[in-house]
This record gives structure tokens, sequence and C-alpha cells, in this order.
């Protein structure tokens, strides 16, 4: 016992001296005790000191059938006594063929090439580079398109492509020299509409989809000069997951064939069940010219990306090697041998469990449990998209201002919800709640109990 509590004493003051960490203010991380992660099984986590934790989060919005699913662990070890890594340059691998044609299979129909690669920022960084040079060489592409319109809001990661398309000055103003310029459109946050308008629900929106005109406005001014658009398809997760008006994404789709626009969606974090479908564009019956997943796409259990494309997208890089119209990018990890055969297993556990068809009755409880929230006197605004949920806290309700940010109440709040043994992460003030597909009816009243209670304890006795 003693040799673990000095063990733990040691790993605790390592982590201190020697790991810096993303997203975080590492002056007020020094002062504060770190959760240490030691193992996990289904939806709880467990440190090293032996608490439990309900995984609100899905591990950054990652796990999909829970930590330790046996199919998947038994895919990574059956790998592992094949091979766990071999080039995709000049190479192929059993795997990431495999993956490649169960990938195709389930995507939109359109979409019928991979590329790998291995985070969502690399996706995305990807799909942009793709699109820019299909333009540039392509019979039906045009040389004159070389820009992009992104939307105010947008998150897309942290790499320099994806941080020029993405719209969160907080994370990406200081970057400004560095990036190119992107035609940035309003997008449409409903509780805060740019335009001025409500939304009477959800479904039927009052408002004269203002939003669309502003889209259609830009698109009409700007369509000779723009390659493509990138959007997170239904729901604007970093922002603070905004969810779009019912009927947005088709419009969008709709405008960019219109305007000779390729439409890139990022379903990194909507992707592989979040939203109630496997893929977000399916809501709406869209197909993307190109379309960037990662995250779920392991289950979460390793760094795997791909970008899908058309075919027409891919034949506008065929040619004589000497036209050198070849794509000329590849990361070392690309097609990891491991990773395609964990999430070959990740889509087989979703067809053989039916996840898709039993996540319906999971939404609905959740949509139930969430229903009091709306009552408490700092929730502005709540969203939920599928197993997705937004909640907005506010300083005053009537006219939606928000707490000072030196208060840091989101973040009290999660810190709070720890003591209860819940694991969240807010996004400014905004209580993100996304667990894993996996996630049991009980788990799902513990997870909306503990930050119901949080979020009153926080607020109103704070
Ligand atoms: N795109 C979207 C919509 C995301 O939400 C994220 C991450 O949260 C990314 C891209 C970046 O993914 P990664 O962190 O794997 O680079």
């Amino acid at each position: 016992m003693d040799n673990i509590r000095t063990k733990n004493q040691q790993l605790k003051a390592d982590e201190k001296k020697y790991i810096w960490y993303p997203f975080t203010q590492m002056r007020e991380h020094e002062k504060e005790d770190t959760i240490v992660i030691e193992q996990g099984d289904g939806c709880i986590l467990k440190d090293i000191d032996g608490n439990e934790y309900i995984d609100g989060i899905s591990s950054l919005w990652t796990n999909v059938h829970g930590h330790r699913k046996k199919e998947l662990d038994l895919a990574v070890k059956k790998q592992i006594d094949m091979i766990a890594h071999s080039t995709l340059l000049g190479l192929s691998n059993v795997p990431a063929i495999t993956c490649a044609k169960k990938l195709i299979n389930i995507a939109p129909k359109g979409l019928k090439r991979v590329f790998y690669s291995d985070s969502g920022s690399t996706a995305v960084e990807i799909a942009l580079k793709i699109a820019f040079q299909y333009q540039q060489q392509s019979f039906k592409g045009d040389r004159n398109k070389t820009k992009f319109i992104s939307m105010t809001n947008a998150y897309h990661g942290d790499t320099i492509g994806s941080v020029s398309v993405g719209g969160i000055d907080l994370f990406h103003s200081v970057y400004g020299p560095l990036l190119f310029d992107s035609i940035q459109v309003k997008s449409p946050y409903c509780y805060r509409c740019p335009f001025g308008k409500t939304i009477k629900d959800k479904t039927h929106p009052s408002c004269g989809f203002e939003c669309i005109a502003h889209m259609e406005a830009v698109m009409k001014k700007h369509a000779h000069e723009v390659a493509a658009l990138v959007i997170e398809p239904l729901v604007q997760g970093a922002a603070g997951l905004l969810v779009q008006p019912e009927g947005y994404l088709k419009k969008v789709r709709e405008l960019c064939s219109r305007y000779n626009i390729l439409m890139i969606a990022d379903e990194v974090a909507v992707g592989f069940g979040k939203t109630g479908k496997m893929f977000a564009c399916e809501h709406e019956e869209v197909s993307p010219d190109i379309m960037a997943l990662a995250k779920g796409i392991s289950g979460g259990y390793l760094p795997l990306a791909a970008t899908l494309t058309t075919e027409e997208i891919y034949q506008g890089f065929l040619g004589r090697y000497e036209e050198f119209k070849t794509f000329f990018h590849g990361h070392t990890y690309t097609g990891n041998p491991l990773a395609c055969a964990v999430a070959i297993a990740n889509m087989e556990v979703f067809e053989q469990e039916n996840i898709i068809e039993n996540l319906a009755g999971k939404i609905k409880r959740l949509a139930k449990k969430l229903q009091p929230f709306l009552s408490l006197a700092h929730v502005g605004d709540l969203r939920q998209k599928g197993i997705m949920v937004g909640i907005e806290i506010v300083a005053d309700k009537k006219t939606k201002e928000p707490f000072p940010p030196q208060k840091q109440t989101g973040r009290r709040i999660i810190l709070q919800a720890r003591k209860q043994g819940l694991i969240i992460r807010p996004l400014g003030d905004v209580i993100v709640l996304m667990p894993p597909l996996a996630v049991s009816i009980n788990e799902i009243d513990r997870i909306c109990e503990i930050t119901y209670e949080s979020i009153r304890a926080v607020t109103e006795y704070g």
C-alpha cells in the first residue's frame, strides 16, 4: 500500500514537472491536483487513487462503444501479432484496404475514395489541399478558385490550414499573420442570432432563414474565386454545440452545387453516431464532395483519420507522372495497420449491435432528463443533437448577458461535477455532455443529476 502511495506521489510530481497540457493555462494547472487516469471500463474511468468517474465527454468526443470493449481490444491484440506498423507510401497493408472499403460502404453515397491520416486537423488540412489542388489542375476545375468559405464559430483543428478556416477568435486570433485569408460567413447561432432574429421552435424557424440568404449573397459575390466551403454539419462543436436549424445543411449543399463550390463536411466531431445517425449529413440526405473523419472512426482507441472524396475529385489527380498532378502529401502513420484494424472492429460493432437503432431510446431519455435544466436560473439555452448536448450558462436569462470570464463559471461547474464522480469539460460557459454511445440509461440519469446539481451549486449558491 505504501509502495503504491509513493509511486503515485512520484507520478503526480512528474506530471507537474514534465507535461505541457493542451488548451491549459499551466500556471493554474501547477496549483491544482490532477486526476491521473489508469484504467477504464465501459463508460467508467478509474484514476491511480482508485476513484471512479463517468466519462461524460467520451474522452474528448471520441470513445464510442465504451472503454475496453472486448471486440476492439481483440482487434488490436490480433493485429499486433501480425504487424504494428508498415508504411502506406509505396506499400499497402491488409487492414487499411478492408477499412477503406468499409468506410465507403457506410459513407454518403457520392464518396468513393479514402485518404488516411491521423487526426481531425490533418483530415481537414488534407481536405483543403485536395480541394485547392483539384481546382488548379482538373479539367473540371477552375484555376481562379483559390479561396475558401468558412464560418464564424467554426473549429476544424489546430494546424495552420485548419486554423485558417477556423472562426473562434480566442483560439485563432494570435496566429493571424500566419494564416491564409478565408471568406467568412456568419454561422447560425440561433440563441444569439447574428441577424437579430428569434426562432419559435427548433424545427420551424420563425425567422426567414436570413443565415441562408447571407450565405447565398456571399457565394454569389465570391463564387468565381472560391474553391470550397468548409462546414461542421448540423452542429458547430467547439463553439459550444451550436445546432443549426433544420434544413440549413441541405440548403448549403444546394448552394454549393449551384455556385460550383466544393462542399467539405467536417464530420470529425459529429461522425460515428454522435448525432443519432452514423453521419450528420444523413439527417438531411446530403452527400458532400469531401468529408473529414477522425475521433470516433477508431472507436476512440487509436489516432486515425480519413478524408473521403468523390471519384470526380480523385480523377482530377490522375495524369502522367511528369504532369505532377500527384497529391504530394502523406504522414508517417498514414493507414497505420493497428488503427485501421480497430476501426474495422468499430464499424463491425455498429452493425452487429444495431448501435444506431438502439441509440434512439437513449437520446430520448437524455432529452427528457434535460428538460428541467431550462428552469434553472442561469441556464440560458439548452442544445441537443443526438447524444451531444450544450448547456449555455448566463448571468442574466432575460438579457442573455454572460458571466464575466474571470469568474470561470463553466470551469467551476465541471470541477464541482468531478467531486460527484463525473468528468465533463466546458467550452467557456457552455457545459458539454457527450458520453460514449455505449452509455446506459442509468448513467444518463446520473450524468444529468450531477450536472444539474453542479450548475445549481455554482451559479445559485457559489
Ligand atoms: N474538426 C472538428 C469539427 C473538431 O471538433 C475537431 C476537434 O475537436 C477537429 C476537427 C480537430 O481534431 P483533432 O483534435 O483530432 O486534430
